[in-house]
Parts: structure tokens; C-alpha cells; sequence
């Protein structure tokens, strides 16, 4: 199903918009390409455990989730990670403390668009476990999780379910 009724060009409503990916209308020439967002998350770490929010929005509210989002225009992933850690978490983290770790793609569906995402993951060694939330609309509590306690079920995006699975919990 198509999350567009009409052309935005030319208000045909004949068009093919195949995999919500490559839109193109039939009676002008319009084309959009509904490409992949980039977005980041953040793995902090303190000695054997590693930081999960919980989500307080949906999709997903109330699954485990990392500090993060979608990157801006012009932003730098490493800025971006930054960003959203400051706004999250009230947290200075300069971009020199992300460890790159790896990428993995993701589904978002956001008010019926269906976002397609490439989620960028860094890690963060902390000093210490007393962090807390910013953005309190967004995140419900943190949890400390022991690499050997974390149940990827409770995790709500496969991305980061998969990347925890691969990297976190051997
Ligand atoms: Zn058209």
C-alpha cells in the first residue's frame, strides 16, 4: 500500500510506487525516490554493562531502545550522535569518545510513512552509571543491563536487537 493517494506533482493518481521505494507517476514526469534515512545510536557502556532507554513513543513504546536518532541535513553522523545525546540525556559528549562499531537497516513507521533506516552505531565508555533523562516526552527510564542479563526480546527494533545480539552478548 502506498502512503501517497495522489501525484504530488500533478494530482494523477496513476502511478506506480513499488516497495515504497521508487515513486513515479504515469501522466507527468514526476519521480521521487523515497530513499533510506540515516540515523545514529549510541552504546554506553560502563565496565560489563551497557545503558538502554525505554522507549515512551511509538513505534515501540515501552521496548528498549538506545539514546539516538536521525541525522540532520549537513550534520555529521558523529555530530548528530552528539546531538541527540545532549538532548536525550543532557550529556557532553565530544565526537572523539564514539567508538564506530558497525551499521545495520531498520523499518520505522512513523504516523503511517514508512521509513526505511540505515542506523549508524557507536559505542561510549562512561565513568560512571549516574546518568539521567532530558527528554522525558521521549523516554520513559534508563536501564543499566549486564551484557549477561540483556533479553534481546525486550528490545524493540531489529537493528539494535541484532547489533546488541552480535557485539553485546556473548
Ligand atoms: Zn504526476
Amino acid at each position: 500500500m502506498s502512503f501517497f493517494t495522489y501525484c504530488p506533482n500533478c494530482k494523477s493518481t496513476h502511478f506506480t510506487f513499488e516497495n515504497n521505494f521508487r515513486f513515479q507517476c504515469n501522466d507527468c514526469d514526476f519521480v521521487y525516490y523515497h530513499n533510506i534515512a540515516a540515523a545514529v545510536a549510541v552504546i554506553f557502556t560502563f565496565e560489563e554493562a551497557v545503558l538502554f532507554t525505554v522507549r515512551n513513543v511509538d513505534p515501540d513504546k515501552g521496548k528498549l531502545d538506545l539514546p539516538g536518532g536521525f541525522i540532520d541535513p549537513k550534520e555529521t553522523a558523529e555530530e548528530a550522535a552528539c546531538r541527540e545525546i545532549k538532548e536525550e540525556l543532557g550529556i557532553t559528549v565530544s565526537t572523539q569518545d564514539l567508538r564506530y562499531i558497525t551499521t545495520s537497516p531498520n523499518d520505522y513507521l512513523y504516523k503511517n510513512v514508512p521509513y526505511r533506516t540505515m542506523d549508524i552505531f557507536y559505542e561510549c565508555p562512561l565513568v560512571s552509571k549516574t546518568v539521567s533523562v532530558t527528554a522525558k516526552d521521549e523516554i520513559q527510564e534508563l536501564i543499566w543491563l549486564n551484557k549477561k542479563e540483556i533479553n534481546l526480546e525486550r528490545i524493540g527494533f531489529k537493528s539494535i536487537r541484532k547489533v546488541i545480539g552480535e557485539f553485546y552478548c556473548q
